[in-house]
Formats: structure tokens, sequence, C-alpha cells
């Protein structure tokens, strides 16, 4: 089998949707990875050389089993795309640790295992893996204390899985994006905040899903052979000016 493959956490919506449909017009099979199964099959039943598998990235169990379904499946895993994440809007005197662990749990154990669970077939091919971190991952505000913890932590663990793999050939990068549409944000967004935003990007608008995606592909393609370890602010500018989250 020598056709590239490639695995989207979260892959039933929103970024992971979009970037799921970029690979396969770029001619990759691709795994899409969610918890929601019901929309992940409902999504995949639409579209050809694609692998659903249901999943909880934030179970060590169920990604490990998810991985070997997928490596029995595709023979080869070329890229990893942690995108599967949860938004939590809450400052620090507000967060109840359920709320804490539970964000975590997604946005940076889903990471790390998954990460884990692939480097061997990664090493293989001297893949690539994107994680998705956010523009609150780069810059504090009052009120997103484990959204943005949990981003931060990501940006470094980029760092660190770049640092470790490289002497495997595995770049290992990260997308940064601003504000989308997707049901993630839109569950947070006031229409204060998303005024605020359309304010404070140089842009003055949010950015689309594919918008996300095509930097995600980028990252993974030849065009990036030298890249490893950056995290790429998709965001309109936000992250190029001094304003603070909305
Ligand atoms: P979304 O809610 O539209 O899609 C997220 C998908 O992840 C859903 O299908 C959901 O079922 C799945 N998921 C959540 N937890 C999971 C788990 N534990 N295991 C498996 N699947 C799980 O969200 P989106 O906006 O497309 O977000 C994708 C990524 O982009 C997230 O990591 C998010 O933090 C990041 N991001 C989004 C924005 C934005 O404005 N939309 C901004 C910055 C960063």
């Amino acid at each position: 089998m020598t056709q590239k493959t490639v695995i989207v956490t979260g892959a039933a919506r929103g970024i992971g949707l979009a970037t799921t449909k970029q690979f396969l017009a770029e001619g990759r099979r691709v795994a899409m990875i969610d918890r929601d199964a019901e929309a992940l099959m409902a999504e995949a039943a639409q579209l050809q050389d694609v692998l659903p598998v249901v999943c909880d990235v934030s179970r060590p169990d169920q990604v490990e089993s998810m991985m070997a379904q997928v490596a029995t499946a595709f023979g080869r895993i070329d890229a990893l795309i942690n995108n599967a994440g949860v938004a939590d809007f809450g400052p620090i005197e507000e967060t109840t640790f359920e709320r804490w662990r539970s964000v975590m749990s997604t946005n940076l154990d889903g990471v790390f295992l998954c990460s884990q669970a692939a480097i061997p077939h990664l090493k293989r091919v001297q893949g690539a893996i994107v994680n998705i971190a956010s523009i609150s991952g780069l810059r504090a505000s009052t009120l997103r204390v484990a959204y943005g913890t949990s981003k931060a932590a990501v940006v470094h663990l980029t760092q660190q899985q770049a640092a470790e793999l490289g002497e495997y050939g595995i770049r290992a990068n990260c997308v940064a994006p601003g504000p989308v549409r997707t049901k993630l944000a839109m569950a947070v967004h006031s229409p204060e905040i998303i005024a605020a935003y359309h304010d404070a990007i140089p842009l003055n608008r949010y950015g689309s899903e594919d918008e996300i995606a095509s930097v995600i592909v980028f990252l993974c393609s030849g065009n990036a052979s030298y890249v490893t370890g950056q995290t790429i602010a998709s965001d309109g500018g936000f992250q190029s000016t001094g304003v603070g989250l909305p």
C-alpha cells in the first residue's frame, strides 16, 4: 500500500471535518476519529477512502485499540492530526476541578495519548504530527483558565515532540487558530465576544474551517519538510497585535 494516510481526531465536524476533506482531495486515506458516533458515521457515509473509528481520545484503552485498528486497516500511518478539543470559559475561582479535568483530559491527555500510540508507526515512514492549539494558548485572558492552559501545554508538547522525534525524521508542528464559527466556538462566544473579536483581529473577521485546514495540510506536506517545532497562528493577524483576548 503506497497511498499516504492520516489520522484526524475530532473529525465529525468543524475544523476536523474540513481537514479530512482537504486530505482526501490530496489523495490520502483518512482515519476519522471522534467520540460522537452518530455524527461521525453520518459524515463518513458521505465520503470515500475514509475509516471512521469511534474513540474518546482521553481514554488510553480506546486510543490503543483505535490505533491498532487503523494500522491494520491502512498498513501505514503517515500523519496524525490531534484536533479533538473541548472549550470551557471560566476564571480560576469559578472553575471546578471536574471542569478543569474534563478540559485537560481531551485537550492535553488526548494529544499525549494519540501521539504516543502513533509514534511507532510514524517512525517507519518519517511521518508528521500536527497539534491544534489556539490563540488562547498564546495569550492569557481573564476567563479561559482551563482552556488556555491546556492549549499552552499543547504548544510546549509540540516543541517536546519535535525535539525528541527529529532523529527519526518525524516533524511535529502546531496550529493556533483564531476564532472560527464552529459548534465549539459558538457555544461560548457571546454577541459581545464576537463583536470584540471583529475589532481586535486585523482582518476584522472570523476564520473559516478551511482556512485552518489548509495550514494543517501544508504542515504535513513536503513543502514543510524543514519545518518542525513551530506554532503557526492562523488567526487573521490577532497574535501580531498587543490586544488582549476578548
Ligand atoms: P467542534 O466542536 O466543531 O469539533 C470538535 C470535534 O471533536 C467534535 O466532533 C467532538 O465530538 C470531538 N471531540 C471532542 N472531544 C473528544 C474526545 N475526547 N474524543 C474524541 N473526539 C472528541 O470544534 P472545532 O472548533 O472544530 O475545534 C477543533 C479544534 O480547534 C479544537 O482543538 C479546538 O480547541 C481548536 N480551536 C477552535 C477554535 C474555534 O474558534 N472554533 C479556535 C481555536 C482553536
